[in-house]
């Protein structure tokens, strides 16, 4: 651009006076080109730094926070504890959170919300309704987010059902949770974290944010993946070495030495997360971090306002 500019300008008159412009001129345009590209990259990586860990301003102490989520619930028998067969109570998991005034966040199946699985639940759960749980999770403070009604595989379901299915199964999920805590849902796990780019915009233009441990994202958005569900069963042959325990602190370290002090922990509503929260909590509290609901962590890592609002769809898409 400067290049057109200085030939404009010094088409004739003195040999030394357009020698002596040209070079004020290349000075100038060059000043101008940097600080306009300064301007732009500022402004670009405003926009990222917003969602990007960064030095914490002037000296402050920086702001460790963890989103602790559970997945695949109600479950009562995990949230209140349940009697064990040598006549002990399992630890409850909302005592556990309370004891420890730690804010947590729960993605539900809907199916178990409905007044049909009452009875499923009793008797399974040891005498609440996951109805009552979600009520009792709402009460205590804690947020209520949406892992789909059915929680069906969203490959399978799109093969064979489409994409509005899918989209209904959300929002069935999503005013269900409504009808008992007021609040619509905004952020949509999809199980197994199953999602491909056009679902997931369909599902963003509904309002939702969709949780996702794609590489493709800025670590502090991203999900990390416990794998207590390789923990459950009486054959746990794939939980992780040496320990559950272990393998998740080791998670939170391995971002630490990338500079990630924000996380978004993903776990399950079982007795085993339960037992190796009772440890971890302690220690990462010890390590600096305070835990907060999904929405308090969004905000602090400062994710945009408009993906993190969603509002009941006009048009359900049932
Ligand atoms: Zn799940």
């Amino acid at each position: 651009m400067h290049k057109v500019l200085l030939n404009a300008v010094t088409g004739g008159k003195t040999r030394e006076f357009c020698g002596n412009l040209r070079k004020t001129l290349l000075v100038l345009s060059t000043a101008l080109i940097v600080s306009a590209s300064l301007a732009a990259a500022a402004k670009s990586s405003r926009a990222v730094k917003s969602i990007l860990p960064s030095a914490a301003p002037s000296g402050a102490p920086r702001r460790k926070v963890i989103a602790l989520t559970f997945d695949d619930g109600p479950k009562p028998y995990v949230l209140f504890g349940t009697s064990l067969p040598d006549g002990t109570k399992s630890q409850s998991l909302l005592n556990l959170l309370e004891a420890e005034r730690v804010k947590a966040t729960f993605f539900v199946m809907g199916w178990r919300l409905a007044k049909s699985a009452d009875r499923f639940c009793v008797e399974k759960d040891g005498g609440h309704t996951c109805r009552s749980a979600a009520e009792e999770e709402h009460r205590l403070g804690f947020e209520i987010e949406n892992h789909t009604y059915g929680h069906g595989n969203f490959r399978l379901m799109e093969k064979r059902y489409g994409d509005a299915w899918i989209l209904n199964d959300i929002d069935r999920c999503s005013r269900i949770v409504q009808s008992i805590t007021g609040v619509w849902p905004r952020d949509v796990r999809p199980p197994d974290w199953t999602i491909w780019p056009a679902l997931q915009q369909k599902i963003k233009a509904r309002g939702y944010h969709v949780m996702s441990k794609s590489r493709s994202l800025p670590a502090v958005l991203r999900d990390v993946d416990s794998e207590d569900y390789f923990c459950a069963g009486p054959n746990p042959i794939h939980c992780p070495k040496p320990s559950l325990y272990d393998y998740v602190l080791e998670r939170v370290r391995e971002r630490e030495r990338r500079g990630i002090y924000e996380h978004i922990l993903c776990f399950h509503e079982l007795p085993i997360t339960v037992q190796v929260l009772s440890r971890l909590i302690p220690v990462l509290k010890a390590r600096g971090y305070e835990f907060v609901t999904l929405s308090t962590y969004f905000r602090a890592v400062g994710f945009p306002a408009d993906a993190s609002s969603a509002a009941p769809p006009k048009q359900a898409a049932d």
